[in-house]
C-alpha cells in the first residue's frame, strides 16, 4: 500500500471517535487522540496526561509486563506488585515442597529478608512509545518485491533500536500494528530482581479450579504479591544481597470504595493476541478444525494428570502447573466455538465480506488492489489448514506435554549433531541441557507419562492422516500393530529418557552413538525431521502470503471504514479498555448480576471436592462476620465483579480502575458466554472478570494476617460498610 494512502486513512480515522464505551484495546499514546473526550462523558475524572505521559508520572509508570505473557501493577511506593495468583503460579510452584507447600498453605514473607526470589523472572515497565511507522518504511516502495521489502524495513528496525537504547540501559523494539500497517517503537526497562512477597492459599487463588474458569459468577481470590529490587541508583539489576525495593515512578492508589452496576472502569495491562479483523476463511478454519482437534487431544492429556493427581499429593505438586496450564487454553477453546457458534460468527463474517466487495466493486481503483483479496484467501486456507494442524497437533504430541520423554529426547538432537560434528560447542549445550533436565525430572513422573504416551500415540494416529505422520511412528505403530499399551512398558524400561539417573549418566559421559539408538530419540528426531523439513518450511510460505494478505486486507478495511476508528489486534503492547461495571443475559431469562461474595464462596464450600474446599480459617472470619473495612455495603465481602472492559490473555493480572485512577480489582478472568472476543467481541455477553481489591485486602489483613503490607500502600475512598 502506498505510504499517502496509509496516511490519509489515519488522518481520517482521527477525524472520527468511537461510537460505544466497551469494545476496543487502544494505544495509551492516543488516548488524547481518539478516546478521551469518549471516556469523560462515561464519567472518567482524569486526563490522557494522567494515564501516559512522557513529562510527569503517570499509570503507565505502574503497570508492567509480569513475566513474558501478564500484566502486574505498583501499589505502593516500595516496589510491591500485584498480579493473579495464576500468572504467579509458577513461581510459587518452583518454591514449593512437600515440606513447605506454599501451593497449598499459602506464603506471606514477614519481611522483605523473607522475600523469594525467582530467576529468570523479569518485569518490563513502558518508558516511552513511538509512532515510527515512516521511518520504518523509508524507501520502501508499492512495486518493491516482498523480500527486499522486508529487509529494508528490518534494516531500518535495526536503526532506530540502536538510536533509541544509545547511552541507555534501556531495551527497544519496533512492533508492527494493525498487521503491519503501522510501526510502533517501544522503549522498555526490564527488571530482573523479582521477589515473591505473598500468595493465598491455592483453595483461595486457585478456589474453583478448572471448573469455574472462564466461568461467572466467580469466586476465585486470583492474586499473588510481588517485589521488584533495583540497585541503589533505582535501576535494574539481577538478584544481589543488596538490592533494594524499587522505587517507582507511580503507584496506584488503592480504593476501599468499591464497585457498583454502571460504574466506569478502565482494564490497563498487556493484553496478548487478538484477530478482530481475520476473514471467514481464519474463523472457520479454527473453530472447526483445529479447536476440536486440540480440545480433545488436551482434555485426553488433562483428564489423565487429573487422575493421577487425584491419587497422590507428589503428583499433584509435580503435575499442578502442567495440567492447569493446559486446562485454561482447552476449556477456552470449548468456549470460543460454542460463543463463536451462538454468535453466528462465521455467518456475520461473512456478511460483511459481501459487503466489503460490494464496496470495492464501486470503483475501478479498489477493484484493482483489493479485488483479488478472497479468492486468495480461499486458496491458501484450503491447504494451509492441513498444515497448521499438522504443526500444532505434531507438538501436542512429541514435544509438548505429550510423550514427556519423548519430548525431553528431543532437547538432546542439538548435542548429538554438534558431537557428530567433534564441535567444541559441545560442552556449552551439553550444560545448557543439563539444566534443563533438573527442572524437567522435578515435575516427571514416568507412570502418569507411560499413560500419556498411550493416548497421545493412538491420538496421533487417528487424527493425522499417514502422509503427515513422522516415518519413525509409522515404523512403531506398525510393529505394535496400533497397540502402544502392549509396548509401553518395554520402551519405558529401553529408553534413557525415563530416569534421572540414566540421563545424568549421559551427560556425564556423552554418547552421541547410544542417543541416536534410543527409542524415543529416534521418534523425537523423526517428528522435528517432518516438521522442519516438510510442514514448517510450507507453513512459512503460506503466512508469507498470508502476512502480505492481512496487510492488504486490514488496510482495506480502515479505508472502506474512515468514518470509525480502529484499534489495533492485541500484540503484547500495553494497551488501555474502558467500559462500564455490569451484568448479562446468560441466557434465557437467566441475569447474571456484577458482583459475588463471600457468601457465594461458602455456598460452594465442600470439602469433598479439592477445588471447592473453603480453608478453615475463612470459614471461621467468615461465621464471626470479621470483614472490617472491606464489606459491602449490606455486610457480606464482594470478591469478584464484571464489566464489558475489551480484555484477552495477558490482561491477566491487569489493574481495573475506577473514573478517579484508583485499583478497585484486578483482571483474570472472561465469562464463558462471550469468551470469543479475541475474534469477534459481544458488546452483550463479552464480560472481563476482575478480583475485588477488597478481597484482596480482606484476605492479606484478616486472613493471612499481613497488614504490614497494606500499611504500605496508600487506601483511598469511604469503606461501603463500616463495622
Ligand atoms: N484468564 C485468562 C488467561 O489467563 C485471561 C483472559 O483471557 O481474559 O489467559
Amino acid at each position: 500500500m502506498k505510504k499517502q494512502t496509509l496516511t490519509a486513512i489515519l488522518l481520517l480515522s482521527m477525524l472520527s471517535v468511537p461510537a460505544v464505551a466497551d469494545e476496543g484495546m487502544w494505544i495509551p499514546l492516543l488516548i488524547e487522540k481518539y478516546n478521551i473526550s469518549l471516556m469523560q462523558e462515561n464519567g472518567f475524572k482524569l486526563t490522557a496526561e494522567d494515564i501516559y505521559s512522557i513529562n510527569k508520572a503517570s499509570m503507565k509508570d505502574a503497570v508492567v509486563l509480569f513475566g513474558g505473557g501478564c500484566t502486574g501493577e505498583f501499589i505502593s511506593d516500595q516496589g510491591l506488585l500485584i498480579t493473579n495468583h495464576h500468572c504467579g503460579y509458577g513461581s510459587i510452584q518452583r518454591h514449593s515442597t512437600l515440606e513447605h507447600d506454599y501451593l497449598t498453605d499459602g506464603f506471606w514473607a514477614a519481611s522483605h529478608e523473607e522475600e523469594l526470589p525467582n530467576p529468570g523472572l523479569t518485569v518490563t515497565i513502558l518508558k516511552y512509545m513511538e509512532d515510527v511507522t515512516d521511518r520504518v518504511l523509508e524507501g520502501v516502495s508499492d512495486d518493491m518485491d516482498d523480500s527486499k521489502r522486508e529487509a529494508l524495513i528490518n534494516a531500518n528496525i535495526v536503526k532506530i533500536n540502536a538510536k533509541a537504547i544509545e547511552g541507555t540501559d534501556y531495551l527497544a523494539a519496533v512492533r508492527p500494528f494493525f498487521l503491519g500497517n503501522q510501526y510502533f517503537l517501544i522503549v522498555n526497562e526490564v527488571f530482573q530482581d523479582v521477589r515473591l512477597v505473598g500468595a493465598p492459599p491455592s483453595a483461595i487463588g486457585k478456589f474453583g479450579g478448572d471448573t469455574d474458569n472462564w466461568v461467572w459468577p466467580r469466586h476465585t481470590g486470583d492474586f499473588s504479591l510481588f517485589r521488584v529490587y533495583a540497585d541503589k541508583d533505582n535501576k535494574p539489576a539481577s538478584w544481589a544481597a543488596d538490592n533494594v525495593p524499587y522505587r517507582p515512578a507511580y503507584h496506584f492508589p488503592v480504593s476501599l470504595a468499591g464497585v457498583k452496576e454502571g460504574d466506569f472502569t478502565m482494564v490497563f495491562g498487556y493484553p496478548g493476541r487478538t484477530q478482530e479483523y481475520a476473514p471467514s476463511h481464519h474463523i472457520r478454519m479454527l473453530k472447526d478444525v483445529i479447536y476440536p482437534k486440540q480440545v480433545e487431544i488436551r482434555g485426553k492429556k488433562i483428564s489423565i494428570m487429573e487422575q493421577e493427581m487425584a491419587k497422590d499429593p507428589l503428583v499433584r505438586l509435580k503435575y499442578s502447573a502442567k495440567s492447569f496450564g493446559m486446562a485454561n487454553g482447552w476449556k477456552k477453546w470449548i468456549g470460543e466455538i460454542q460463543s463463536l457458534d451462538r454468535m453466528n460468527a462465521v455467518e456475520r463474517k461473512q456478511a460483511f465480506e459481501k459487503e466489503f466487495a460490494a464496496w470495492v466493486a464501486e470503483e475501478p481503483e479498489r477493484i484493482r488492489k483489493y479485488g483479488e483479496i478472497f479468492d486468495q484467501y480461499s486458496e491458501i486456507y484450503n491447504s494451509y489448514q492441513d498444515l497448521y494442524l499438522v504443526n500444532i497437533y505434531t507438538s501436542e504430541v512429541f514435544f509438548s506435554s505429550g510423550a514427556e520423554a519423548v519430548g525431553l529426547a528431543g532437547r538432546f538432537m542439538r548435542a548429538v549433531e554438534l558431537a557428530s560434528e567433534k564441535n567444541t560447542e559441545l560442552d556449552k549445550e551439553i550444560e545448557r541441557v543439563k539444566s534443563y533436565v533438573t527442572g524437567f525430572f522435578r515435575n516427571y513422573d514416568p507412570s502418569v507419562d507411560k499413560k500419556l504416551f498411550v493416548a497421545v500415540m493412538d491420538l496421533y494416529g487417528k487424527n493425522i492422516a499417514p502422509e503427515w505422520q513422522a516415518p519413525a511412528y509409522k515404523a512403531l505403530y506398525t510393529s505394535c500393530r496400533g497397540d502402544f499399551g502392549s509396548i509401553v512398558d518395554k520402551l519405558y524400561e529401553k529408553s534413557l529418557f525415563t530416569d534421572e539417573n540414566r540421563v545424568n549418566a549421559l551427560l556425564s559421559k556423552f554418547d552421541a552413538k547410544k542417543v541416536r539408538k534410543d527409542p524415543f530419540y529416534i521418534l523425537a528426531q523423526s517428528a522435528s525431521e517432518l516438521l522442519n523439513d516438510r510442514v514448517r518450511p510450507e507453513l512459512t510460505s503460506h503466512n508469507t502470503r498470508l502476512e502480505k494478505l492481512n496487510r492488504l486486507y486490514m488496510a482495506a478495511q480502515m479505508e472502506q471504514g474512515s468514518d470509525r476508528v480502529f484499534y489495533p489486534d492485541a500484540n503484547s503492547t500495553l494497551r488501555l479498555a474502558y467500559g462500564k461495571v455490569m451484568g448479562y443475559d446468560s441466557r434465557d431469562a437467566v441475569y447474571h448480576r456484577h458482583q459475588t461474595t463471600l457468601t457465594g464462596v461458602m455456598e460452594k464450600d465442600n470439602p469433598e471436592i479439592y477445588d471447592y474446599d473453603v480453608p478453615d480459617r475463612l470459614r471461621e472470619l467468615y461465621e464471626k462476620k470479621d470483614f472490617g473495612r472491606y464489606a459491602t455495603t449490606d455486610g457480606d465481602v464482594p470478591v469478584c465483579f464484571i464489566a464489558n472492559n475489551h480484555t484477552t490473555g495477558g490482561n491477566s493480572g491487569s489493574p481495573v480502575l475506577n473514573a478517579e485512577g484508583h485499583i478497585i480489582g484486578v483482571n483474570f478472568d472472561r465469562a464463558w458466554e462471550g469468551v470469543a472476543s479475541d475474534i469477534m467481541y459481544n458488546p452483550k455477553q463479552s464480560r472481563n472478570i476482575s478480583l475485588d481489591i477488597r478481597y484482596v485486602l480482606f484476605l492479606i489483613d484478616k486472613f493471612a494476617g499481613a497488614g504490614y503490607l497494606i500499611d504500605e500502600m496508600t487506601l483511598v475512598g469511604e469503606p461501603q460498610h463500616t463495622p
